[in-house]
């Protein structure tokens, strides 16, 4: 029985593996834990929020390197626009925009694998949408960031980083 504090309504035993089976055929399941034991939902969820918000601002600075490139991005598009350094400028934006669309898919990769230790013993639900929703806004975003529009963060941010991904512009 778990002996975290939390309420007695989020301690339960996880769904046994057959059913794992049959709902989610395509994740990796947890096959160590005993599915008889209850255990705590939340503590699960905490840990694995937790590693979401630490995939997108990593020790040891914890600042969000999409943000860090937006930020960039819209300095030099400010400079741009008031003509100041505008073709040294103009020549690094796109592949500053590059490397914000290469950093959004690998920020995206980064949280679902902080969410998979989560899905393998209580199935999908919770956390970022599902990866094949999260390719389709990718490729959305790479799109976007071809005709040179502004790229925004695709990222369903949770929790502590939900607060930090307001976007400074
Ligand atoms: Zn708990």
């Amino acid at each position: 029985m778990a002996t975290c504090g939390h309420e007695e309504s989020f301690i339960e035993s996880p769904p046994s593996l057959e059913i794992m089976v049959k709902n989610y055929p395509l994740i990796a399941l947890n096959e160590e834990i005993d599915r008889s034991t209850p255990r705590c939902r939340l503590c699960d969820l905490t840990a694995a929020t937790s590693r979401e918000s630490a995939a997108v601002y990593p020790p040891p600075t914890f600042s969000s390197r999409i943000e860090d490139l937006q930020h960039h991005i819209a300095l030099a598009e400010q400079l741009i626009a008031e003509g100041i350094r505008k073709e040294e400028l103009e020549a690094t934006l796109a592949s500053i925009q590059k490397m914000l669309t290469d950093e959004i898919f690998a920020t995206g990769n980064r949280m679902l694998e902080a969410w998979k230790e989560h899905w393998a013993i209580w199935g999908l639900g919770e956390g970022p949408e599902m990866p094949n929703v999260y390719l389709e806004e990718v490729v959305e975003e790479e799109s976007r960031a071809a005709t040179g529009n502004k790229v925004k963060a695709p990222l369903n941010i949770k929790g502590k980083a939900s607060a930090k991904k307001a976007k400074r512009f």
